[in-house]
């Protein structure tokens, strides 16, 4: 409540006052602000300075809890006995009136108060932003830094003297390795880095029917599964086909993530079970492995960009810790979600929701 809801509280009450009375003219002097300085607050319009022409003069205090806000004084043309009726009815309308001016007062103090919150609220938001800004940064910038160490190793390697095609042809490759590592790495954190308007211009809504998805992703990993003698079986439940629209690539980089990891962190000559079904408006996949499972403590930090397990670091092939990132934003940018449930040693379940079509 501003200022000006206070002045208007104070006229009504005061041309009220007038009318109760049935005085001729009234004015309110005092102070509406704290530590303000008392003066004329209000006069009726008809209010005149000679006060010469009033006969009787009727004072109201604006009083509440031993605090004084000032004084409205009424007068009247002809003589006018106050009774002692009068003067108590006087009494109780200035203490309205004082207590009007302290809730307003103290909603005023509240707005201030909300208004300072608000922005504190905004500054520890921008400042949190920063802050996963700068730690992306440096995540970003550490995980680029290995593959360009080892390859600098492998550079100098083959330039030492003197000249050996052998030493040079190895070197090479594995330069060729963190070729590709480093290019994984900045595709990933291409994703990741998109804002949210330009990937709603990027994204390509089509039907996608998950069934053969999943298909796909399963073939182009099977050489890997192979390599560990891991079976997957595709069980769906229900006849119906599992359409969902969305955009077909990113949904692929979903699905290919999280299979991937339920076959790096899988049990050798272990199963993965990938579960399809519906589940009111969403399609839900659910892939169980029997791997070595999640601690946890791990375990609800596994989404957050870089975040690597300690097994992940002794685990075959590159792993960055974006995989599980980019699972996520994919699901979310799809109005879907993510959930996990694990047992260390036991294995893990990474379940997947996304409105079905
Ligand atoms: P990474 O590149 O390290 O695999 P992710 O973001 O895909 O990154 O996963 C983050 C961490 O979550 C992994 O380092 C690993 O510790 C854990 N994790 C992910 N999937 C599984 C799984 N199926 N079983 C066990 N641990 C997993």
């Amino acid at each position: 409540m501003m200022e000006d809801d206070i002045v208007r509280i104070i006229r009504l009450l005061t041309d009220n006052a007038v009318k109760i009375f049935r005085a001729d003219s009234g004015f309110m002097t005092g102070k509406i602000k704290a530590g303000n300085s008392p003066g004329l607050i209000y006069k009726t319009s008809n209010f005149s300075e000679s006060k010469h022409k009033f006969k009787t003069k009727m004072i109201i205090p604006i009083e509440y809890v031993n605090h004084s806000f000032g004084n409205i004084t009424l007068y009247f043309k002809e003589h006018k006995p106050i009774a002692e009726g009068d003067q108590a009815l006087a009494n109780t309308l200035g203490n309205i009136i004082s207590q009007a001016v302290t809730i307003s007062w103290m909603i005023q103090k509240e707005d201030e108060m909300l208004r300072l919150t608000e922005k504190q609220k905004e500054t520890e938001i921008l400042l949190s932003q920063e802050k996963l800004k700068t730690e992306f940064i440096a995540n970003a910038t550490h995980e680029l830094r290995t593959p360009l160490a080892i390859m600098k190793g492998n550079v100098d390697l083959a330039l030492m003297p003197p000249p050996d095609t052998k030493t040079m042809k190895t070197a090479l490759e594995e330069v060729n390795i963190e070729i590709k590592i480093l290019s994984e790495i900045l595709k990933d954190l291409a994703l990741l880095t998109s804002s949210s308007q330009n990937i709603k211009n990027i994204l390509r809504h089509s039907p996608v029917n998950i069934d053969e998805l999943i298909n796909k992703v399963l073939k182009r990993l099977s050489t890997f599964a192979a390599e560990k003698k891991i079976t997957a079986k595709i069980i769906k439940v229900g006849k119906s086909n599992l359409l969902i629209l969305g955009d077909k690539g990113y949904l692929e980089k979903l699905f290919l993530n999280l299979i991937k990891n339920a076959i790096s962190y899988g049990r050798n000559k272990g199963t993965i079970k990938i579960n399809l079904s519906k589940d009111k408006n969403m399609v839900k996949i659910r892939i169980i492995d029997d791997g070595i499972g999640i601690s946890l403590e791990d375990l609800p930090k596994i989404f957050e960009r870089f975040y690597r397990g300690d097994k992940a670091h002794s685990a075959h092939g590159s792993h960055s810790g974006l995989g599980l990132a980019i699972v996520k934003w994919v699901a979310e940018i799809h109005g879907g979600r993510v959930e996990v449930e694990s047992k260390e040693g036991k294995g893990s379940t990474f379940t997947v929701f996304l409105p079905a079509k």
